[in-house]
């Protein structure tokens, strides 16, 4: 299959999805997940119509987009991000979906202001509370999202989260669905319900994403082909 093939079957089960769940399948967004795949991959997913791509690591976001591989559609940030590689990334990309800590969200704030821009992010929310995994604990959103309201040059559009990859299915539902209510609640709380985005939902599990409410999923592996790690 390729990749305009790809996206086009993934489409039509996002459509199944959200009809399911009483949505409208135009609110929801396909983000390709396009690590390890080339500039001419990218420009695939491009041209079949791909509504953002998002990039994890920031050397290889940098080559690509020297191949002008992203032309044409907006780009993500989507891995983690370290302090010291943020001015490498803030006013490159259209959104920042991991920032996942105080000290990130500074950064950013110090660098968008630097260019005299407003960066936006999503908030990543760290549901599975997991040692070795970047994010807020979800607790600790709502102090990060007033914490952000307090950055001039950040504008929070919403939340992203990554459940643990070894949850069974039921129990990662139930992560999706607490996100979301997560979302809900600080978007009318503090955001006059303006929020765009709640990223969540990979190539597994982006259908159960959709039921339960995200807006955003960002799918790799079922539009580009399996990663092969060396
Ligand atoms: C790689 C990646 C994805 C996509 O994963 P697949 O299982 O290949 O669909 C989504 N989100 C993030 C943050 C990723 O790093």
């Amino acid at each position: 299959m390729s990749i305009s093939e790809n996206i086009a079957a993934i489409r039509e089960k996002m459509a199944a999805a959200a009809r399911e769940a009483g949505r409208d399948p135009k609110e929801i967004l396909l983000v390709g997940a396009s690590k390890m795949n080339d500039a001419e991959a990218c420009k695939a997913a491009v041209a079949a119509g791909i509504d953002a791509l998002g990039e994890n690591r920031v050397q290889e976001m940098t080559a690509k987009l020297a191949q002008d591989a992203y032309t044409g559609a907006p780009l993500h940030f989507i891995g983690h991000l370290q302090r010291n590689k943020v001015r490498q990334v803030v006013g490159k990309v259209d959104l920042i979906q991991s920032v996942g800590s105080l000290e990130l969200l500074a950064e950013i704030e110090k660098a968008a202001a630097k260019l005299e821009i407003v960066q936006d992010i999503l908030l990543e929310v760290n549901i599975g509370m997991e040692e070795a995994k970047s994010g807020f604990a979800p607790h600790m959103v709502e102090e990060a999202a007033k914490a952000a309201l307090a950055c001039p040059h950040v504008r929070v559009q919403g939340l992203m989260t990554i459940p643990p990859a070894d949850a069974a299915r039921e129990e990662n539902c139930e992560y999706f669905r607490k996100v979301c209510a997560l979302y809900v609640d600080i978007n009318g709380k503090l955001f006059h319900n303006n929020f765009k985005y709640l990223s969540m939902g990979m190539s597994g599990d982006y259908e159960d994403a959709i039921r339960a409410g995200a807006t955003m999923v960002r799918v790799g592996s079922a539009i580009f082909g399996q990663r092969h790690y060396s």
